[in-house]
């Protein structure tokens, strides 16, 4: 039986060369940028962008990461790239600009709107039958992740999967939550786009991650590794079990892999090494004695699926739930305009001079306004 290959590399910091080497070296591995795109595709390459941020904040892939698949893309005569993500806000123009990268500097590739939106229609989905794309997914050959390990207050993490959520347009996203309101529904429906988008190679930024309350107000946590592999389930396994997280509790790897897009089971990944120029294979073992963090800020928890998890949430008691920190809050309202249920779980109920209110028996747990919050005020207990 064939086994997914991860390619794990080591690179200590974002120096640009030292970024681009390891990418590079990672690619090769897998047969070179050649194996998964053709130079004369139209190519759309996906970072993530959640909103416009400062590198050093990591709540972004880095850039040295994004330049360095532009670069490769470039020099494999790849003419026709676009790279873009939906923001939660902001557009993704603003988003490449405060991270510094304006179109001149990326090898040719040009910076893609993202704002207007095409429906797609998905019988065969299991969860979602039809999505509202950003249009240039819909005019992409291929499709590259370029995601950025990071702890997420309602999937677990956000990796290689659930990065592909930015394909979907602008507000259309908070919508989601709605539509697919707990854990194993929403990680169906990334599967979902997993399996229209069929994206060719993932790259992981996982030199520096975010661990604590991500996916935008955690710490950032030195990981030293560019990880890449064309099956996301399989590099979303391996930043599980980096973290000391069991990859069977992430539910985009359990359904993943029931769904055929990848595989969590470890016996059917093969792992190479590459450091100091020199390539091995290792075992998840000796990658974790090496590389991994035990006490990586993550949820670890299993996820309710029985009747105590369903009356937790309908009662509000006893699951993981939003909360403000008044001290932090500038009562900004983005919380509130960014919660997708109708009429608002968040509200300013005692006035906009005081901070806004939940009303968690509303409330659908997905963390948007967590996610949202520019000032780090909003925290899960
Ligand atoms: S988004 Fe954050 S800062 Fe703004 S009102 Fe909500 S909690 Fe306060
Ligand atoms: S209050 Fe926050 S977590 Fe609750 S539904 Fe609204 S955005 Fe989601």
């Amino acid at each position: 039986m064939k086994k997914s290959e991860v390619v794990l590399a080591v690179c200590d910091s974002y120096d640009e060369e030292k970024v681009y080497a390891a990418v590079r070296g990672a690619v090769e591995a897998l047969g070179g940028i050649g194996r998964f795109v053709s130079a004369e595709e139209n190519i759309l390459v996906k970072p993530n962008l959640l909103y416009p941020s400062k590198e050093e904040k990591c709540i972004t892939t880095n850039p040295a990461v994004i330049k360095a698949v532009l670069r490769i893309l470039s020099e494999e005569g790849c003419t026709n790239v676009k790279v873009g993500d939906s923001p939660a806000y902001g557009s993704c123009r603003q988003a490449m600009n405060q991270l510094g990268l304006p179109e001149d500097q990326l090898y040719g590739a040009r910076i893609a709107d993202m704002s207007h939106e095409v429906l797609v229609q998905y019988p065969e989905g299991k969860a979602a039958k039809s999505f509202w794309f950003c249009e240039e997914v819909v005019q992409a050959d291929a499709l590259i992740g370029v995601c950025k390990m990071k702890s997420h207050a309602f999937m677990k993490i956000t990796g290689a999967v659930k990065n592909l959520y930015g394909l979907v347009c602008g507000m259309r996203k908070a919508r989601g939550h709605v539509v697919y309101p707990n854990e194993a529904k929403f990680a169906q429906m990334l599967v979902d786009i997993h399996r229209l988008t069929k994206p060719r190679l993932h790259v992981m930024d996982a030199v520096i991650a975010m661990e604590g309350n991500g996916p935008s107000s955690g710490s950032p946590r030195d990981m030293g590794l560019i990880i890449v592999s064309a099956d996301p389930v399989a590099i979303d396994t391996v930043f599980a079990r980096l973290v000391n997280l069991n990859p069977g509790l992430v539910l985009t790897n359990t359904h993943g892999m029931i769904a055929g897009i990848g595989t969590c089971n470890e016996s059917e990944i093969a792992l190479k090494l590459i450091d100091n120029g020199g390539i091995t294979d290792i075992s998840f073992d000796e990658m974790f004695a090496r590389f991994g963090k035990e006490d990586f800020d993550v949820c670890r928890k299993k996820d309710k699926v029985n009747i105590l998890g369903l009356l937790s949430r309908i009662t509000g008691r006893f699951s993981k739930r939003p909360y403000i920190d008044a001290d932090m809050c500038v009562k900004c309202g983005m919380c509130v305009s960014h919660c997708p249920v109708e009429g608002h779980a968040v509200t300013f109920k005692n006035g906009k001079d005081n901070i806004p209110v939940y009303d968690y028996r509303k409330c659908i747990r997905c963390f948007c306004c967590q996610e949202i919050c520019p000032q780090h005020a909003i925290k899960v207990k």
